[in-house]
């Protein structure tokens, strides 16, 4: 019994029968059409055999057909697991191996990936999306009303993998509505918002958080792949008020030439995260857009993710923060190797804690002991507190280069050779050095020419001696996941990346 996520589309279906829910480039569904569709489609998905329980791929853009997937395998109980669509078919075999994958729900671009990935497969019930919702047609659109418990399992979804592969993260129907609660009462959504999703759904943000929340409300949703034109474009529209994005995505659309023949006065908040905002790169969009309520939101996708606001007046004071106050229903320590909370200005790891977090990692409870301990997610961000409270992350755990036995956090390198006027971009890692177990390495992105001697100099005059780069590479382009994270493990294994210093 309890509250479940198809629930709230049924109540949606009543309450708000007419309205415009689902926007999307080529459709206008309002809440009724969505759940009807759903109940056809997940009958359709009965009759050929899909169980309660089985696991089942999304392989979706941001689109009505997303959802129409999402709906149907939570109505039967079966498990949707949204797609990361732009995974290679190795990483994707990698994934449907791990988490017993029963079936994909695709869009007909993705046919051929998906017919080479069940050839050899376990893979039963493998579906596209547009064809299984016209053949549905002949079903019923009444809600099902199979008996659910608020505590079934209903969504699996995938880290980004920045620092290895992605892991299955298992929420039920609880942990996602308390996530949807916390957030629509933090930003005092209602029904009269209208949430613009240019983010990828398979992402935990966009999905569970901030989709979620406005769902929760029954507010209107803006559904599409971001390009900074079409993020100005459908706020001048749809007239949309809140959206999530990762910070260059915002700093991409501030660019944009003819800002002023876009009407953005609708908007109420522009919500970000995933990463920091550069305090020069803040006032730049913030004079763009002509809009101060830029919130920065600091979570992972094993608390939700749910996690902490930096508000819009605290980001001129507090730069660089994640800021103080937890979400609603969120709590939030820095603590020490043994628990206890570290003292200002202490490097210590955030952990969190609340109703949102994650059940567990897919088939892995060794790792799901070691992230949870006594109800607290340990997040593997160090992290210190100024004497106000605020947070400031220094790096992520798995990111330390321990040489010499000292530690060195990559990240205050990495700011260091940022601010040099010839780096674009840099990436530290470690690498094994026989007598000192791992030696500070750049990989950089230049925008002009500088010697390697040059950036030596540079690093020494910024840096105690043992942080300082002995080794330095150029490339032109640094790898990033889909969320524009830059993927560390693949810089550290890919030798290749190396070419001689311009
Ligand atoms: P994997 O666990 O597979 O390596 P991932 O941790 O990148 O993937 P996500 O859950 O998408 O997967 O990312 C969460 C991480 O992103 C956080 O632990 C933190 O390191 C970083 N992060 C999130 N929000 C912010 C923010 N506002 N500022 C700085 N870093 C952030």
């Amino acid at each position: 019994m309890g509250a479940t996520i198809h629930g709230v589309l049924e109540r949606n279906a009543r309450k708000f029968p007419d309205k415009d829910a689902f926007i999307t480039a080529t459709n206008r569904l309002t809440y009724g059409d969505m759940n009807r569709i759903a109940n056809r489609l997940a009958r359709y998905l009965q009759d050929e055999g899909v169980q309660r329980g089985d696991r089942i791929a999304v392989m979706s853009r941001n689109h009505e057909h997303f959802f129409y997937a999402f709906f149907a395998c939570m109505k039967i109980g079966a498990i949707p697991m949204p797609m990361n669509i732009r995974l290679t078919p190795t990483e994707l075999t990698a994934i449907f191996q791990n988490s017993n994958t029963a079936g994909v729900l695709y869009e007909n671009e993705h046919s051929e990936t998906v017919a080479a990935l069940k050839a050899g497969s376990s893979l039963k019930h493998c579906f596209s999306i547009p064809e299984s919702a016209e053949a549905s047609a002949i079903f019923s659109g009444e809600n099902l009303n199979m008996p659910m418990d608020s505590r079934d399992v209903c969504e699996i979804l995938f880290t980004s993998g920045t620092t290895g592969t992605p892991k299955g993260v298992v929420f039920n129907h609880d942990r996602i509505l308390a996530i949807a609660t916390a957030v629509s009462a933090n930003f005092s959504l209602t029904h009269k918002d209208s949430m613009l999703t240019l983010m990828p759904l398979s992402h935990s943000a966009p999905l569970n958080t901030f989709f979620m929340s406005g769902f929760y409300c029954g507010a209107s949703h803006v559904i599409g792949d971001f390009t900074p034109k079409g993020f100005l474009n459908w706020i001048h529209q749809e007239k949309t008020t809140f959206s999530f994005a990762a910070p260059v995505a915002y700093l991409l659309a501030a660019k944009d030439a003819d800002l002023s023949s876009y009407d953005l006065s609708s908007m109420r908040v522009f919500a970000y995260g995933g990463g920091p905002l550069a305090l020069a790169s803040y006032h730049q969009v913030k004079k763009a857009f002509q809009n101060e309520n830029f919130y920065q939101v600091y979570g992972l996708t094993e608390a939700g993710p749910n996690g902490i606001l930096l508000y819009p007046e605290e980001h001129l004071e507090k730069a660089g923060s994640i800021g103080k106050h937890p979400t609603v229903n969120m709590e939030i320590r820095v603590v020490r190797p043994d628990g206890t909370d570290s003292a200002p200005n202490e490097y210590g790891e955030i952990v969190l804690s609340g109703d949102s977090l994650m059940l567990e990692y897919d088939n892995n409870p060794e790792e799901t002991n070691a992230a949870i301990k006594e109800g607290w997610l340990y997040t593997g961000d160090i992290a210190y507190r100024d004497e106000d409270g605020y947070i400031y992350i220094v790096d992520r755990k798995k990111d330390i280069i321990i040489s010499g036995g000292m530690n060195i956090y990559p990240r205050e390198v990495e700011e260091v050779l940022a601010k040099h006027d010839a780096v674009l971009e840099s990436c530290v890692v470690g690498v094994p050095h026989e007598e000192w177990g791992e030696t500070v390495k750049a990989v950089l992105v230049l925008k002009e020419n500088v010697t390697e001697e040059e950036l030596r100099v540079f690093a020494a005059e910024h840096l105690a001696t043992f942080k300082c780069p002995r080794i330095y590479s150029f490339v032109d382009e640094l790898p990033r996941n889909a969320s524009g994270k830059i993927l560390k493990q693949q810089v550290k294994r890919d030798c290749s990346l190396s070419r001689s210093c311009r």
